[in-house]
């Protein structure tokens, strides 16, 4: 069967249109440009299933998947803007709220007989930034917060507020379609932690490395320092378990109208720099990191807990451990980017 990928170049997407096409589906990915396009065309020519791609522009104009969900059976709907330096909340609200809203539309118009559609949320919908840590959270948690900081500040407000009210927003809209609207075909949530892990799609420089990549970069470069440790802990997970959770939830018939928490474990920033230092010695300039008896539990038991029994049970997924995380996104960096 033939799956559509929104935003297929972006990190996690190009690797859930490879588990996908993995996995023995077609996949079709939007991209902006052909450029984008050609590269996927190349990185999966010898993938089980087979790959295509379309031209979708701009995501947030009116009928913009209209051509694009012809003839699929599914639909992973990943694109959204990704960044905590937007200037006023619209920016991501409209892409992020529009794109979704269109994709579901156009979907009901033109080929309401697919059987579901997963969409790429986040952590940032679960959990409340505002919450002294640590807290608990499941998939019956909501993130009450961001969109009102918003609201009352507008362009003033946190940049980590903007893109989870983005996120907000953009699931409500997801979830309220299906209760107005009733469609034939019904839909899944993901919500990816910090999400790191081998880069396969396309980018030339780390500065336009995506988001979280973004943050991993400067340990491995050597940019942060020890004084920027210890950093507070948080939870990360493999892009390669997120892609594995996409493909699942599509699937599996219990994952109708689920939201799936998606977290490995926690993790600090000293966690990264110790593994870089164990599996990369000849990187120059990696903080220390504290390796010291008991540092790893004090420092991320303070740290939030994202429970994620829901997927590990209904969607057998096995989360990667933080060692193999770093450990392949570094070499991933290394191998891009020529630095040692
Ligand atoms: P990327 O920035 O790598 O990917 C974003 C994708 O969306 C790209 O394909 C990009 O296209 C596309 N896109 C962004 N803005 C627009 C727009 N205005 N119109 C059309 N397409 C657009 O980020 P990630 O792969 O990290 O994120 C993918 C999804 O996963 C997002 O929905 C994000 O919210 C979610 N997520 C990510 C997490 C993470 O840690 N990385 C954690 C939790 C959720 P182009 O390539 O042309 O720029």
């Amino acid at each position: 069967s033939l799956i559509l990928v929104t935003g297929a170049s972006g990190f996690i997407a190009s690797h859930v249109a490879k588990a996908f096409l993995d996995e023995g589906y077609n996949v079709r990915g939007t991209v902006r440009s052909a450029s984008k396009g050609d590269y996927l065309v190349i990185l999966f020519k010898n993938t089980k299933g087979k790959f295509e791609y379309v031209i979708v522009g701009d995501i947030a104009k009116e009928g913009a998947f209209d051509e694009a969900v012809k003839g699929v059976d599914g639909v992973a709907h990943t694109a959204s803007p990704v960044t905590f330096a937007a200037k006023r909340p619209e920016d991501l609200f409209v892409p992020s709220v529009n794109g979704t809203v269109n994709v579901l539309k156009s979907i009901k118009k033109n080929n309401p007989d697919i059987g579901r559609i997963v969409y790429t949320s986040s952590s940032g919908t679960v959990n409340d930034p505002e919450m002294p840590c640590p807290v608990r959270y499941d998939e019956t948690s909501w993130n009450t917060v961001s969109v009102g900081v918003c609201e009352k500040l507008g362009s003033n407000a946190d940049g980590g507020h903007k893109y989870r009210a983005s996120k907000v927003l953009a699931e409500k809209a997801f979830w309220k379609f299906f209760e107005d609207e009733k469609p034939k075909f019904d839909g899944a949530t993901i919500h990816p932690v910090m999400t790191y892990g081998p880069i396969i799609h396309q980018c030339d420089s780390p500065e336009s490395l995506n988001d979280s990549i973004s943050r991993i970069w400067p340990f491995v470069s050597g940019k942060r320092t020890q004084k920027d440790l210890p950093e507070p802990g948080s939870s990360f997970v493999d892009v390669r378990d997120v892609a594995l959770i996409h493909v699942r939830a599509m699937s599996v018939p219990e994952a109708s109208g689920e939201r799936f928490l998606a977290s490995s474990e926690r993790y600090s920033g000293d966690d990264v720099c110790v593994i870089l230092n164990n599996e990369f010695p000849q990187l120059p300039n990696v903080p220390k990191g504290d390796d010291s008896p008991g540092a790893r539990e004090r420092i991320n038991a303070v740290a939030n807990f994202m429970d994620s029994a829901k997927s590990q049970k209904m969607l057998g997924i096995k989360y990667r451990p933080i060692e193999e995380v770093v450990k392949d996104t570094t070499q991933s960096l290394i191998d891009r980017f020529n630095i040692i």
